[in-house]
């Protein structure tokens, strides 16, 4: 009997918060958080944001809920989300915004029922925002930019490049887009300059495919690309063009761009370290569903005032350190890497 009697107790305790797996959880109340990301077609919101979200915020908070939808572009559809992640109870909106103008009027909604809202890798402007994580997104633009121009070397002075920005409605795609017009301005000529709408791959595509036959013939000695989906467009133009492979930038460390890296395609990627990004706001939507008051190191204004923000540092990647900057970090695995090699 007292052997049955303890292994119940056991089992019931490991319901609890705070046994089981040794990690930190905590007792707290149980609720819903809504996580609202804007697309699909770069690959790390479904494979990275959500699932490292979604197991920082089970393992601190097991009786908690995540509400996770994907707006997939659509900005309205965005809204819509939002609106019914608040009627069914959420108590914390981490967003990612589709439109990081039209956005404001989410955090306003929730404003009027005291859910806070973190901004989530791209910043809601003008509206009143409670938390802020992100990298140093400029600095994104930098690495870019002072990647391609290395690659370049003296053909930076006699060639033309082609330059692909994200999507307009993206506060990040302007930050991406002024650090790396910092690092290129007077140091390259530019052919033709494009923002992508909607980030979509088959967009730059297309927009790359029409402008090299605009230019009949004129040489292209690289590409600016603001991401990894992009780039992956540029290339594919390029290729059907029957053009050879020149330095393309990236950003987001995906499959399919660090096996262009490996077999020369493409020249770099940006790697940011989603999981800590993730993991850093599931901790921050937790405090806030206790009632608590976040640490943050850093603000960064976004027009209706100082947003308590989390900013981490982008690190560039090239063929020579894929291995020790996103295998080592346990973001890709080499199998997932050589798959089909
Ligand atoms: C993100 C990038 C992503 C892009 C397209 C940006 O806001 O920071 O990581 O590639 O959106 O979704």
């Amino acid at each position: 009997v007292a052997a049955a009697v303890a292994t119940t107790l056991l089992a019931g305790c490991g319901l609890l918060p705070g046994s089981g797996d040794g990690t930190a959880a905590e007792a707290g109340p149980a609720g819903k958080v809504a996580l609202l990301l804007p697309e699909r077609a770069a690959s790390r919101y479904d494979a990275a944001d959500a699932p490292y979200f979604s197991q920082r915020l089970k393992q601190l908070c097991p009786g908690c809920e995540i509400d996770y939808r994907n707006a997939e572009q659509d900005a309205a559809g965005q809204l819509s989300q939002a609106e019914e992640a608040l009627e069914e109870g959420a108590k914390v909106l981490v967003l990612t915004p589709v439109d990081s103008v039209a956005a404001a009027e989410i955090v306003e909604l929730a404003a009027d029922r005291d859910v806070p809202v973190i901004s989530y890798d791209r910043l809601v402007l003008d509206a009143p925002v409670d938390y802020y994580v992100s990298f140093d997104n400029a600095k994104v633009g930098r690495l870019q930019g002072e990647a391609l121009l290395s690659a370049l070397g003296d053909r930076a002075d006699g060639g033309e490049i082609l330059w692909i920005n994200g999507s307009p409605t993206d506060n990040n795609a302007t930050l991406f887009k002024q650090g790396a017009h910092e690092t290129l301005d007077g140091k390259v000529r530019v052919a033709a300059e494009f923002d992508t709408p909607e980030w979509k791959p088959e967009n730059a595509k297309a927009w790359t495919a029409r402008t090299l036959s605009g230019l009949k013939g004129r040489e292209i000695v690289g590409v600016y690309a603001a991401n990894d989906g992009t780039a992956g467009g540029a290339v594919a133009a390029m290729k059907a063009a029957g053009l050879p492979a020149v330095p393309v930038t990236g950003q987001d460390a995906e499959i399919a761009a660090l096996q262009r890296i490996l077999v020369g395609q493409q020249h770099m990627t940006v790697y940011k370290a989603v999981r800590t990004e993730a993991e850093k706001t599931a901790e921050l939507a937790f405090t806030l569903l206790k009632g608590g008051r976040p640490e943050t190191d850093a603000t960064v204004d976004n027009g209706a005032g100082a947003v308590p923000s989390v900013l981490l540092d982008p690190v560039t990647v090239t063929k020579d350190t894929i291995k020790e900057t996103v295998v080592e970090d346990g973001y890709v695995t080499p199998g997932a890497l050589c798959a089909g090699s």
